[in-house]
């Protein structure tokens, strides 16, 4: 196995929900970060349900009720490389409660609305129908799939991205940023 399949072979299992902050953008990784200690210090206990995800897995998803062999509800609308999850800028959360993951329901939502506020307080944004999404605000989809990231990107980030990139390229490959720092 080459070092970059061990070390990236994870991401393109389409199963695979990944955690690792590592993948996240330095700049939302802070956000997340900032969330979750405000979400503590208003006892609500939101944890990072899914980080970084691979443009394969998106595929996977899409396709959940739009193909026979794939039945289930429609759970996104998005189609590979049209989420900021395979840039690493957004990220999923649910709450934890007794060590699991929980999801919305009518009961618990107003914690998810407040979860949202927070996100915007840290420069976050949500996307309709998606409670726990939050993603980095003020960028375009387009310009992220031309390769204009936002600054202060960082080696892990931008390495994961890369190999993602190369395992499932987009229809146009974007530009590699100027430095990793870019
Ligand atoms: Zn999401």
């Amino acid at each position: 196995m080459s070092g970059v399949v061990a070390r990236f072979g994870k991401s393109a299992d389409v199963k695979h929900i990944d955690r690792d902050l590592a993948k996240i953008h330095p700049v939302m990784r802070g956000a997340v970060c900032e969330v979750v200690l405000m979400c503590e210090a208003e006892c609500l206990n939101f944890g990072m349900f899914e980080g970084f995800r691979s443009p394969q897995r998106q595929k996977h998803i899409y396709l959940q009720g739009r193909v026979q062999s794939r039945p289930g509800q429609i759970v996104t609308q998005h189609q590979a490389w049209h989420s900021y999850h395979q840039f690493g800028l957004a990220v999923d959360f649910a709450l934890v409660v007794d060590g699991e993951f929980a999801f919305e329901t009518p009961e618990n939502y107003c914690q998810w609305i407040r979860l949202r506020e927070i996100g915007e307080m840290y420069g976050l944004e949500g996307i309709e129908g998606e409670a726990g999404h939050l993603q980095y605000a003020g960028l375009e989809l387009a310009q992220l799939r031309k390769g204009s990231y936002p600054g202060g990107g960082d080696p892990g980030w931008w390495e994961n991205l890369r190999h993602a990139l190369d395992s499932y390229p987009l229809s146009v490959p974007p530009k590699a940023p100027a430095s990793r720092n870019a």
